[in-house]
């Protein structure tokens, strides 16, 4: 297996055979991330990925998930992906999950026979980074596009019988815009109605254009009783029955899980606790990326 550069993946992709489709991020513009700016982006060969594969199941007698990394791997040619996919299910008949991160970007470059395909060939799940749901702070964070534009791509993986998990970032609103953040990120994942949500909470980096922004006293960032706070402003506004939340990042002051709608009041009355000192809060030393 040949792997350029960190390798990142969704914790529920621990156990899964990763295999690069791409190198980086096709974004790279946003100023919270650093995840991927030590790698120009671009699209591997598929003979390349192909090869990569064959070398895994001469190694593996069991594979039973594949993430086709990096940051955006949907952005390929549908019809490389078509190869890609059809030689798993010829290789790994024994594989269960096909999952990847799609741009929202890239899954609107996509006609939705083209995603019905994808899904068909074993396409199970997209994961996707809404962040914010308030265009103000997408615009800032130079995330590349909109609110809608977020709706419009969830709908047409969900559509596609693709499943659909979705992160936010707590803390991405700063001082100033944290209840803009809170309401319209809970109202626009309402309206994506995603499977799985993912919140995780903003840590800074120094290298990072964000940090320069902190430093200047232009970005405000919130501590960590706000960040509950606005947590909890968000969950009010979270409609998505049967959607699975999830808050238990390395980055989160206080784990949170839960089946929504069901569970909403368990976790805001978690969520007091907390602010109220009643329930342990990690501290910034143990928090991660
Ligand atoms: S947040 Fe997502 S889209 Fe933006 S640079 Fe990082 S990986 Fe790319």
């Amino acid at each position: 297996m040949r792997y350029e550069g960190m390798i990142y993946r969704p914790p529920s992709e621990a156990y899964s055979l990763i295999v690069q489709v791409t190198i980086g991020c096709s974004q790279n513009h946003c100023i919270f991330c650093n995840m991927f700016k030590e790698k120009s982006f671009r699209i591997r060969k598929a003979k390349e990925v192909l090869e990569d594969l064959q070398d895994a199941r001469n190694q593996y007698r069991h594979v039973e998930k594949i993430f086709l990394a990096d940051g955006d791997a949907l952005v390929c040619k549908t019809q490389d992906l078509e190869s890609i996919l059809h030689f798993i299910q010829g290789k790994f008949p024994e594989c269960r999950q096909v999952t990847l991160y799609g741009s929202p970007r890239s899954i609107l470059m996509k006609d939705q026979e083209e995603l019905d395909k994808l899904q068909r060939l074993g396409i199970s799940m997209i994961y996707m980074g809404l962040e914010s749901g308030n265009d103000g702070v997408l615009a800032y964070m130079k995330k590349g596009v909109t609110a809608q534009e977020m709706i419009e791509a969830a709908h047409k993986v969900k559509k596609a019988g693709i499943r659909l998990s979705v992160t936010a970032i707590s803390g991405l609103g700063g001082r100033k815009l944290w209840k803009d953040h809170a309401k319209d990120t809970g109202l626009v994942l309402s309206e994506m109605k995603p499977d799985y949500i993912g919140l995780l909470t903003l840590m800074i980096e120094e290298s990072l254009p964000l940090a320069d922004k902190i430093r200047s006293g232009e970005f405000e960032l919130l501590n960590p009783y706000d960040i509950l706070i606005e947590t909890k402003e968000m969950i009010k506004y979270l409609d998505c029955p049967g959607c699975l939340f999830r808050s238990n990042h390395a980055s989160n002051y206080v784990n949170l899980r839960g089946t929504l709608n069901q569970d909403k009041e368990t976790m805001i009355h978690l969520l007091d606790e907390a602010i109220k000192g009643n329930i342990h809060m990690k501290s910034e030393w143990m928090r991660a990326l």
